[in-house]
């Protein structure tokens, strides 16, 4: 007999370092998902930032399917035609001409956080080791990415932290000036942050970065797992920026949903990790790169990238229509499909009990920071599912803001 599990099962045997929706997904299509009893949601979340061809598109399927035939795993110890048909296809679409893949957004900076530090070390020696990060960033749950990352509580209670890492504003080039020094190996930051709460760069600021790297012989790291393959409508987000990191890393959407991450670099760093100096049991295995090529070829399509602006665009629109009804919003931040919409004050305690009623009217969200709403579907949901997934997430802000008249 098959084992039945439930929410409640949850509980019983995974490790609680989540608290999961009531709901379990058993089956996804293009922007709609259903859950165990059959109950169908818009999925304005897309696994969050994850999920940029929606869930089970054909593309995808058939990738998976025809490597599944083929091989799985060679290790390192060989190479593999999909690993490297994707890097080729990377370092064209980018700045890049070095590519290093792994698993996960936290391993990719990891990777290249080792990397700067390596540079760093053998170029200029010892001393230079700063690590430069901002206040609210996030760069994955490995204690060295943690502890790069800006946000103590996420970092503290696991004993002595790597060291040589120092926290400074976002958006502040003055201070960043008044403290960056031959000392400091690395700036490295979220071309827009994500999970503190979808916050742009000034173009001062992010210039004023570039230039402070290059006086100062910093290895400049853009993370952008959230903001990268597609999701801001350029490939990349430092495209639309137009200034150049040395390091780009890469992760959710690059696999469309199948666990993939990549290091980007250029061969003046590259060549300071050596065999051994790092390395990876499953980075680059065929599985993985025969979907993210398929994912990529298709997300890098001009018309796609048009589409994730049009469809952010739509979503603001709608968001801007609700908010003239339930003044909920005092600001709409993000680019293309990494929207985020700062809820009032009034709203910002009544955050959690949206996010829930907005599942339970139908529509999957997401929150990020303190105050905002966060909304980052699949670049190609179409605009019924648009319509419908503000229909129903207006539904749940109508439901709130009745009971509080009453
Ligand atoms: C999600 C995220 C990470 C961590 O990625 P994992 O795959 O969870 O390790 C790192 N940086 C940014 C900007 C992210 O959004």
């Amino acid at each position: 007999m098959e084992t039945k599990v439930t929410r409640a099962t949850f509980d019983e045997v995974m490790v609680p370092c989540f608290s999961p929706m009531q709901m379990i997904p058993v089956k996804g299509k293009g922007s709609k998902v259903w859950d165990q009893n059959g109950k169908e949601y818009i999925d304005f979340a897309g696994g969050i930032a994850v999920s940029a061809l929606g869930h089970c598109h054909p593309i995808m399927i058939k990738a998976l399917e025809d490597q599944a035939h083929k091989v799985w795993h060679v290790s390192n110890v060989m190479t593999n035609e999909p690993a490297l048909k994707l890097a080729k296809k990377l370092t064209e679409l980018t700045f890049a001409d070095k590519v290093f893949f792994c698993n996960s957004g936290g391993e990719a900076n990891e990777a290249a956080f080792k990397l700067a530090r390596r540079y760093a070390l053998d170029t200029f020696g010892d001393e230079k080791d700063e690590i430069i990060a901002f206040d609210k960033a996030f760069h994955g749950r490995t204690l060295f990415t943690v502890s790069v990352g800006g946000k103590k509580v996420y970092a503290d209670g696991f004993g002595p932290k790597p060291m040589g890492i120092t926290h400074l504003p976002y958006n502040d080039i003055d201070t960043l000036k008044a403290h960056i020094s031959e000392k400091t190996c690395a700036v490295v930051l979220e071309p827009i942050q994500g999970e503190g709460g979808i916050i742009s760069p000034t173009s001062e600021f992010i210039q004023g970065v570039r230039a402070l790297c290059d006086q100062y012989h910093a290895v400049l790291i853009f993370d952008e797992v959230q903001t990268g393959n597609g999701r801001t409508g350029d490939f990349y987000a430092y495209q639309g920026l137009g200034v150049t990191p040395d390091i780009l890393t890469t992760a959710k959407s690059i696999g469309g949903g199948f666990p993939i991450a990549s290091m980007l670099t250029t061969e003046k760093f590259a060549c300071h990790f050596k065999p051994g100096t790092h390395g990876t049991t499953f980075g680059g295995n065929p599985l993985a790169c025969a979907v993210a090529l398929a994912v990529v070829n298709q997300i890098s399509k001009p018309e796609v990238l048009e589409g994730v602006k049009i469809r952010g665009q739509k979503i603001v629109q709608g968001l801007k229509a609700i908010n003239e009804k339930y003044h909920l919003f005092k600001a709409y931040r993000g680019k293309g499909l990494l929207i985020g919409a700062v809820l009032t004050e009034d709203w910002v305690e009544k955050r959690g009990e949206l996010f829930n009623l907005a599942g339970d009217y139908g529509v999957l969200i997401l929150t990020a920071g303190s105050d905002v709403i966060r909304i980052a579907p699949s670049y190609v949901i179409s605009d019924t599912e648009i319509s419908e997934g503000l229909k129903r997430f207006e539904q749940a802000i109508a439901f709130i803001a009745n009971k509080s008249l009453s």
